[in-house]
């Protein structure tokens, strides 16, 4: 249970699939977190990268999420609607000298392998040339708690400066994250722990927007009988809506809530009902 205050809470779907079992977690976690909480819990569709996006994927998205009994608050937040807003911001944090201009070929940037130099930052392009635009990011350790993984610090420029808008003109999900994050009144984000070694940019941007910090909690991840990641590009199976209790099921005993068999035989509503009073993130655990 969040001590104080109120609370906000989202979960942030990339339309590029249906929902998968993996994705489902997350929205389970999150929705249940704000709502034994007493908070309200938002949907925000993350559709800035159309080459990797499914048409009518985010349709799927919502439809599943009602029937899993998963209702949000307020309309959904759709990012493509929200490039002036971005825009607006790359352009205060270029002039503010915290962002700058990078011409890099790809060729290039292939040669120096994960972590950028920074080169443009003391070479700046000519003005006419496509550009992507970087963050700078100092030398500095980032602190912050997570609430299911405890204390954690990040060195925030170990990634090298990172892109906050590319060249071919798409937004990155790095800047819309916390833009919105901002604009919407997040207080939580509970999420999967894949995002985890971004946190400490998100942090560090947030402030740079005056923004409030959100409290995190990163969950760990539904691995495949594999042992890998599921997620849509290693083509985890849609979720089936006619097994949704079934599914919440799964999702809450994953999450370590240890929910009663038999509440697979209850109404999706009735799975989320008993899951917002037992609610434990401590359960969660499981690294
Ligand atoms: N769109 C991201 C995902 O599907 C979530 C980003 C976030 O929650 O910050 O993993
Ligand atoms: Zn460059």
């Amino acid at each position: 249970m969040i001590d104080a205050g109120p609370y906000t809470g989202r979960f942030a779907p990339s339309p590029s699939g249906p929902l998968h079992s993996g994705s489902l977690l997350a929205a389970v976690a999150s929705f249940v977190d704000a709502r034994a909480a007493g908070g309200r819990w938002l949907v925000r569709i993350e559709d800035i990268d159309p080459p990797r996006e499914m048409p009518g994927a985010d349709r799927l998205i919502l439809e599943t999420l009602e029937q899993h009994a998963l209702h949000w608050d307020g309309p959904v937040l759709y990012q493509g609607t929200r490039h002036g807003r971005y825009r607006a911001v790359l352009d205060d944090l270029l002039a503010r000298g915290l962002a700058y201009r990078c011409a890099c070929s790809r060729a290039r940037l292939a040669g120096l392998g994960h972590v950028y130099d920074g080169h443009c930052r003391r070479h700046p392009p000519a003005d006419d040339v496509p550009c992507a635009i970087r963050l700078q990011l100092p030398e500095r350790i980032i602190h912050f708690e997570d609430r299911i993984r405890g204390p954690q610090q990040q060195a925030l420029a170990d990634g090298g400066d990172c892109i906050i808008h590319r060249k071919d003109g798409l937004f990155a999900y790095q800047l819309a994250v916390v833009v919105d994050d901002i604009d919407q009144g997040i207080t939580d984000v509970v999420r999967g722990c894949d995002i985890l070694e971004s946190t400490a940019r998100q942090v560090y941007l947030t402030g740079l927007l005056g923004g409030t910090v959100p409290r995190y909690a990163h969950i760990p991840l539904a691995l495949g009988p594999d042992g890998q990641k599921l997620s849509k590009q290693n083509h985890a199976p849609a979720l089936d809506n006619r097994q949704a209790s079934r599914n919440l099921y799964l999702a809450l005993a994953t999450l370590g809530q240890q929910p009663p068999p038999c509440l697979v035989d209850e109404t999706p509503q009735s799975v989320m009902e008993w899951a917002i009073t037992h609610w434990d993130i401590a359960g969660i655990g499981g690294l």
